[in-house]
């Protein structure tokens, strides 16, 4: 191999790591906001609940003052029908007499009210309270640790970056140049070339240009897709697999328009191979990522508004291939985080029938890797 291809290997391992932690150091800050979020919610349960336990208090006082004030008309009442005159008189001061005892037993049902509801108020505060303290806690356990994480990978950061310009003094301008550019572009600046085909675009070269990459003279790029080639002779199948002659039959095409599409990609940042589906729900849609060879599930499901091909632009890359594979939502929620090996075989076996089918193509017996386990 080139030495400067090795430069450019390792270059491209810096740059991978160097991308992983960034990302890493900038999605630390958006878990502590989520739960900051709901630390603010409780916050305004709580206050909510003492208001409302304040507004009892604030009424039961009035009603008091209300009976109060009552009581004291009636005595009034009573002192002013001893010196009535007639009947009448007597009658209508027994009347208002009567209205404000009726008023009284009003205003002692509503503090009677007041004070069933303050137990319930007060529960509600407690709760709230208690929520609060918990939410708290997290929230510090939580910053402290992203900031442990964060140190770390700013420190990890500052060596890789040491390391990365090292590397690139020593690879020539031009050549950084090409890797750089394409890299920004197609997330890898490098592809391998196995089988006569290159890795990054899943394109097959020319002979000549094949050639030249496995002779390891000069520096080739992929005409299709611009990444610097190299050949690993490590990697080389050895002869064409057996099931190459399976797949004879016509390969069914995926549907554009299934609600679940999956998708093979060979350039998945570090992780490199990849397995992705996708799930179009009613207004939003998720994306599972597995690894290629053994199945595992590469992190958390991620759900984003709208469509798959407009929530995930970044992984529509054209190096990615359709494939033909549908389970059930639950099915594929039960799997966990590993892909059963008979799913696995199935999709492998599409990939080998999708690469065959490719338009001028069909004289080389395309298979995904020699890893593939499949029959
Ligand atoms: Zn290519």
């Amino acid at each position: 191999m080139l030495s400067d291809i090795e430069k450019l290997l390792q270059l491209q391992v810096a740059d991978k790591e160097i991308r992983t932690l960034q990302e890493e150091i900038a999605a630390l800050p958006r878990r502590v906001a989520v739960i900051e979020d709901k630390l603010a919610g409780t916050k305004a349960q709580l206050e909510k609940a003492r208001a409302a336990a304040k507004g009892d208090e604030a009424n039961r006082k009035k009603f008091e003052a209300t009976i109060q004030d009552l009581q004291g008309k009636i005595s009034k009442y009573r002192d002013q029908s001893l010196d009535v005159k007639t009947n009448d008189q007597y009658k209508a001061l027994l009347h208002e007499i009567q209205f404000a005892e009726q008023e009284i037993r009003i205003n002692e049902d509503r503090i009677l009210e007041v004070m069933v509801n303050a137990e319930t108020r007060e529960k509600e505060v407690k709760a709230a309270e208690a929520e609060l303290q918990a939410e708290t806690a997290e929230i510090e356990k939580e910053k402290e640790g992203a900031r442990k994480i964060t140190a770390a990978d700013q420190a990890k950061l500052v060596e890789w970056n040491t390391k990365r310009d090292g590397l690139r003094q020593g690879i020539s301008a031009d050549l950084l140049r090409h890797y750089e550019r394409v890299m920004k572009f197609r997330g890898t600046g490098l592809a391998e070339v196995r089988d006569h085909k290159c890795m990054g675009c899943q394109v097959m070269l020319r002979p000549q240009t094949y050639n030249e990459v496995r002779n390891g003279q000069q520096l080739v790029v992929c005409e299709s897709c611009q990444r610097v080639l190299y050949f690993d002779p490590a990697n080389e199948l050895k002869s064409e697999p057996a099931g190459s002659q399976v797949h004879a039959r016509k390969r069914p095409r995926p549907k554009a328009d299934a609600p679940q599409a999956w998708f093979y990609r060979p350039d998945y940042g570090e992780e490199g191979e990849v397995l992705l589906v996708f799930t179009n729900n009613e207004d939003s849609s998720t994306r599972r990522i597995y690894e290629m060879h053994s199945g595992r599930q590469i992190g958390e499901v991620l759900s984003r508004e709208g469509n798959y091909r407009l929530a995930f632009p970044e992984d529509m890359t054209e190096s990615t291939i359709r494939l033909n594979g549908h389970w059930e939502e639950q099915e594929i929620d039960e799997w966990g985080s590993e892909m059963p090996t008979d799913a696995l075989d199935a999709l492998h076996a599409d990939l080998r029938a999708a690469q065959k089918d490719r338009p001028g193509r069909k004289e080389h017996a395309a298979t995904p890797a020699e890893h593939s386990t499949a029959s």
